[in-house]
């Protein structure tokens, strides 16, 4: 930590987690962790940062690497008129570093407030997320139905594994039920049992299951237009969830991107293992779909959280962006839920100490101006979530890592 960095600091407002507010409150931390926080007078001498300090938001799925790929965007077409279009944008910059893409992400997540990212790694940029400012799990992606390049590809991501530093961990995605060779899931719940992450996008839209299930529907065609070999045109012939619960996936550190499609049943069985589910209302207004259960996955206990997935489909790598629209699809949802969504629930779904200023949690927060005096919490959940609070700094890990200029 530079000499320069305070160990003790305080606000008008200290946002502990979407529960507990202190006014005005004080924050201790060392080696990056929070060591002590409380209400009132610190008992040591402490800077003030601004009026709002809060937990950043941990964004549980993005995909960094398609920051940069404007012929991708999807905009208002189907699922199947999008995905081609991609993976052409994907195969046309082949080989190409995903230096400035991966950049320009991270760049924008510290300007809007994140600390905390799980990035599906598909261009090998665990480097990048290694020595990023902000805290990032790396989630390697591993595609493909053939079974010799799953593996080749587990064999690349076990490799990295190595490379785990204080803020980066190496963690694993099988991609989706279509596009993954059931091998990979056996090998992906090894990684589970050693502690790693692992996601995977899982009933994003009625035809995965249709397909998954059956067999049936415009999957197997958008596969052999993509040129994969008649041979691997096959699908589980089984619930999706019952053959991740048989490879045995289902368990806390997994978590289900999108899951749109998810029955009583199967929000039953996710509550019953602890598997968390990200919801992305960026990519969810791009596609215009109309079903997700989130209330049902809230009714049931499941933990949630909010991706911002690429920004092909994603449209801003602001988190409060996509809980403002997200609030905008659930209008009963109070802005201090959407907090806690951006915050904790990332935290939970990644299995991070993060998304809240406790002791032992790690000393990620940001500093926020207030435009107008604020009188409570609901006050400060409001303001954050229209985007009325400033940015002013980002820290991670006891370290300012980004300063709004001003
Ligand atoms: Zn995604």
């Amino acid at each position: 930590m530079s000499s320069g960095t305070p160990t003790w600091i305080r606000a008008d407002w200290l946002v502990l987690s979407a529960e507990r507010v202190l006014h005005p409150g004080w924050l201790h931390h060392a080696e990056g962790r929070i060591v002590a926080v409380g209400e009132g007078a610190p008992p040591h001498a402490a800077s003030e940062l601004g009026a709002v300090i809060a937990p950043g938001c941990v964004n549980a799925h993005a995909h960094l690497d398609l920051s940069d790929l404007p012929a991708g965007r999807a905009e208002g077409e189907s699922f199947f008129d999008w995905l081609p279009k991609l993976v052409r944008a994907k195969r046309a910059r082949e080989g190409q570093e995903p230096q400035s893409s991966v950049e320009r992400g991270i760049a924008r997540l510290l300007e809007t407030g994140t600390t905390a990212v799980a990035d599906v790694d598909a261009s090998d940029a665990s480097e990048l997320l290694r020595a990023a400012p902000l805290r990032t799990v790396g989630l390697g992606e591993v595609l493909g139905l053939d079974r010799e390049r799953c593996e080749a590809a587990f064999e690349r991501a076990w490799a990295r594994r190595a490379s785990s530093t204080e803020r980066f961990e190496s963690g694993l995605s099988p991609h989706a039920p279509y596009s993954t060779h059931p091998e990979a899931l056996r090998l992906a719940a090894r990684w589970l049992e050693s502690g790693a992450a692992v996601q995977m996008h899982v009933l994003e839209t009625p035809e995965e299951r249709a397909w998954c299930e059956r067999e049936e529907g415009p999957f197997g065609e958008a596969l052999r237009a993509l040129g994969v070999p008649e041979a691997l045109c096959r699908s589980w012939r089984a619930k999706p969830l019952e053959v991740l619960e048989r490879a045995g996936l289902l368990r806390p550190r997994f978590s289900i991107a999108h899951g749109n499609e998810l029955e009583d049943d199967e929000v039953a069985q996710l509550a019953r293992a602890r598997v968390g589910v990200v919801f992305c209302p960026g990519t969810h207004l791009s596609f215009a779909r109309e079903r997700e259960p989130l209330d049902r996955l809230r009714a049931a206990g499941v933990d949630w959280a909010l991706g911002t997935d690429g920004l092909v489909t994603g449209r801003d790598l602001d988190l409060r962006a996509q809980a403002r629209w997200g609030a905008g699809l659930h209008p009963g949802l109070s802005p201090r839920c959407w907090f806690d969504a951006a915050t904790r629930g990332g935290a939970r779904v990644l299995g991070l100490p993060a998304g809240e200023l406790l002791p032992d949690r790690v000393a990620d927060w940001v500093v926020y101006e207030a435009p107008r005096p604020l009188r409570n919490a609901d006050e400060i959940f409001s303001a954050w979530l229209e985007g009325a609070l400033a940015v002013r700094e980002t820290w991670v890990g006891g370290r300012i890592v980004h300063r709004c200029a001003r």
